[in-house]
């Protein structure tokens, strides 16, 4: 490549395959296949998965039996045994001069073609005495070939791919050597790298791969973990702004009376962050563009306050309001709770003699006869329906609005993209209604801005006063599930009422159900003899499970043996107690919101964790409800135990450009990029100024790809 050239970007790279480095052929390109490296940019991207520091590595003469430890070794002997039945095993002897130790594998025979003596490995599992002979059974081992230099850097998956680690760090090498005469092209601006004491790109890829220091390596990482959530968030706040400019949307009347007149009567001032939260929607509904917030919030934080304030806002100003909910039940809940909320609200009119009317809230599902359907559309149609409450029913073809303003998503993880976007479509002529969506099911701030990047979160953190925290218990062995049922019997003694929820089986529904209905009566039969007990699943008839709800409200029932369909929202404050049976089969997230369906009362209640976890990550999950219940704490542990890829979809995680980066180690670099990303695209939005990162988005996150962030 001659002088003088332009510097060579992302896309350059990619376009040339990795075969044009000396050293790798046909051979070695279809090992590098296997780990979905094809071209220059696959290779440079290829980062390491650790790093083994030379002078802090681990001697085998020096380990105790116990010590989980990497060893760096050369094979001496291999050989393969017959066990009993089918299975063998395959002994391996390493050593690194100060002593020596047998890997140890089952049923891998081809182990003792692959690990030949001389070989240098690199070998991390548990160092064991068995028998007076050292051992490692079933270690982790990387191939290292002919390794030179202090920090020595382990690629993932080299083994699958039949690849030494060093063959790799001899490509990168290679690679980064023939960039060199041109440079590459670094398309962050200066003032950023500046600002950030950032090191160069090419000194971020060559310290990534051979660094000289684990300092240079942090550096690099640092450096190339903002680089790849800059561009993501250059994409998220691009489109996000392009929605902004392009769609139309109403501007509300914020100020006005009613909103004032609904704050007087609560019987409580309103907590900070609902005050906040009210601003920031505020904020949002007075520009003529459409809001697309999420309010975050605990459960009990008090969400639907902050909601039915929004789309008060829409009526005061001659629009109309629409809360969604995710299940009839729910939306019947909602619609009893607003309704008490707002009493005999009446709003401002003056085109009547009095001044005012009464407000109008109607409750629409499929549950709603034909008749009383057909009124409640006319009457939306013409104007005279202020609030309508429901189910995605509420944004079906036949339903049509005089103007919705507001609209309400309740629960947003159980509605999909299509039903958010066939509701924008529903308000007036030209101008997109304001979403507001309501979630109770807390996910770190930083997560959020990635997750529901063209989203702008509110976040409700603290509940108001008064609340009893829940006193949460695991129950592991039977004498403790005894005990779980005495309070049981003991709190229903007392007046209040339990929930019993069931095991997930998952398969399927109906075997969910089945386990439900036996739960049921084996604690009719047993512990729980002579209370009122009720089943309730997701398969029953929608009036029969309406018909259990309310005797259960009523108090009839006094415990309530459920599948998850209580998770969200079920409002019965005189309940104190939640049973969660074979807890260790929850999500965090799921447990949480279940255990919010108690506390919601003047007593103190009672979370039980019922069932010895099966699991490390069970354990853990049970024990973090048992510490906390801070749905905010709650998440963050749950993106540490379950790794970003849940969060973001297994899907996405697999495609997207987050190689380095992860939303749980980097948080505040996903913040601080969030940040610069709104800089450079507010004074330059379509990044005309900047083809170089326009370019690269363009290159690794394609269309597909930002779509699909934008929907998650
Ligand atoms: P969320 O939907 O966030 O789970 P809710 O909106 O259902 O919470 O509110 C839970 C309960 O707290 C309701 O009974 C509500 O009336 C009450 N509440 C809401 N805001 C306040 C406040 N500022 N002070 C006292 N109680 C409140
Ligand atoms: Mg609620």
């Amino acid at each position: 490549m001659p002088d003088g050239d332009p510097p060579l970007t992302f896309r350059d790279l990619a376009g040339r395959p990795v075969t044009d480095l000396k050293g790798v052929g046909e051979k070695r390109g279809s090992s590098l296949a296997v780990v979905e490296v094809y071209t220059i940019l696959d290779l440079l991207q290829h980062y390491p998965r650790r790093y083994l520091d030379r002078t802090r590595q681990a001697r085998i003469g020096e380990l105790v039996p116990g010590d989980e430890a990497t060893v760096l070794a050369e094979v001496r002997s291999a050989s393969t045994r017959q066990l009993r039945g089918r299975r063998t095993l395959t002994n391996v002897v390493i050593g690194d001069g100060t002593g020596k130790v047998t890997l140890a594998f089952f049923n891998q025979r081809w182990r003792e073609k692959q690990l030949k003596p001389g070989m240098q490995l690199l070998v991390h599992g548990k160092y064991e005495v068995y028998r007076g002979t050292p051992q490692m059974g079933s270690p982790v081992v990387d191939l290292m070939g002919d390794q030179t230099g202090r920090i020595i850097p382990v690629y993932p998956q080299s083994e699958k791919a039949g690849l030494m680690t060093a063959d790799l760090g001899r490509f990168v090498a290679e690679a980064l050597r023939r960039c060199a005469p041109r440079g590459l092209l670094d398309p962050v601006p200066e003032q950023v790298l500046d600002r950030f004491d950032f090191v160069t790109r090419e000194a971020a890829l060559g310290g990534i791969h051979a660094p000289e220091t684990m300092v240079e390596k942090d550096e690099a990482r640092r450096r190339l973990v903002f680089d790849e959530l800059l561009r993501v968030q250059l994409e998220l706040v691009r489109r996000k702004r392009r929605i902004e400019r392009e769609t139309a949307g109403i501007a509300h009347t914020v100020d006005g009376e009613l909103v004032d007149r609904f704050h007087d009567r609560l019987p409580f001032p309103l907590t900070a962050a609902q005050d906040r939260a009210i601003a920031e929607i505020g904020a949002d509904l007075a520009l003529a563009r459409p809001m697309h917030r999420l309010l975050q919030g605990d459960v009990g934080a008090g969400k639907t306050l902050v909601a039915v304030t929004a789309l008060l806002a829409a009526v005061q100003g001659g629009h109309q309001g629409a809360l969604m909910a995710p299940t009839e039940v729910l939306a019947e809940q909602h619609h009893l709770g607003v309704t008490a909320m707002l009493g005999d609200l009446s709003v401002p009119d003056p085109t009547t003699l009095m001044g005012d009317r009464p407000l109008r809230v109607e409750l629409l599902t499929n549950r709603v006869g034909a008749a009383e359907r057909r009124k409640i559309l006319a009457d939306l149609i013409t104007g005279k329906v202020d609030l309508l409450i429901g189910t995605h029913a509420l944004i079906q073809d036949k339903v049509e609005y005089a103007s919705l303003g507001v609209v309400v998503i309740d629960e947003q993880h159980r509605f999909g993209v299509e039903q958010r976007a066939a509701l924008r479509d529903k308000g007036d002529a030209g101008a997109a209604p304001d979403v507001l969506v309501m979630t109770a099911t807390p996910i770190p701030r930083t997560a959020a801005m990635t997750v529901y990047g063209d989203l702008d979160v509110s976040v409700l953190d603290e509940l108001p006063p008064g609340r009893t925290p829940i006193a949460t218990e695991a129950a592991q062995t039977p004498d403790e599930e005894e005990d779980v049922w005495a309070a049981v019997r003991d709190e229903v003694a007392a007046g209040r009422q339990a929930y019993v929820v069931c095991p997930l089986i998952g398969e399927s529904e109906a075997l969910d159900v089945r386990s439900a209905t036996e739960t049921f009566e084996e604690l009719e039969g047993g512990h729980l003899h002579g209370l009122s007990l009720a089943l309730l699943h997701g398969q029953m008839p929608s009036d029969e499970k309406q018909s259990v709800m309310e005797r259960f409200r009523a108090g009839d029932v006094q415990v309530l043996v459920a599948t998850t369909v209580i998770e969200v929202g079920v409002d019965v404050p005189n309940a104190t107690v939640m049973v969660v049976l074979d807890a260790d089969r929850f999500g965090i997230a799921q447990l949480h919101q279940l255990r919010g369906r108690v506390g919601r009362g003047e007593h103190a209640s009672r979370c039980f964790l019922v069932g010895e976890p099966t699991t490390s990550d069970g354990e853990s999950r049970i024990q973090a409800l048992v510490d906390s219940t801070d749905g905010f704490a709650l998440a963050e542990v749950d993106l540490d135990l379950r790794g970003e890829g849940t969060i973001m979809g297994e899907r996405q995680k697999g495609r997207n450009d987050l190689r380095l980066a992860s939303l749980r180690r980097d948080k505040e670099w996903v913040a601080t990029a969030r940040e610069v990303a709104i800089q450079i695209i507010d004074e330059d939005p379509e990044l005309e100024a900047h083809p170089g990162l326009a370019d690269e988005i363009a290159l690794l996150l394609g269309d597909d790809e930002a779509e699909f962030l934008m929907k998650s």
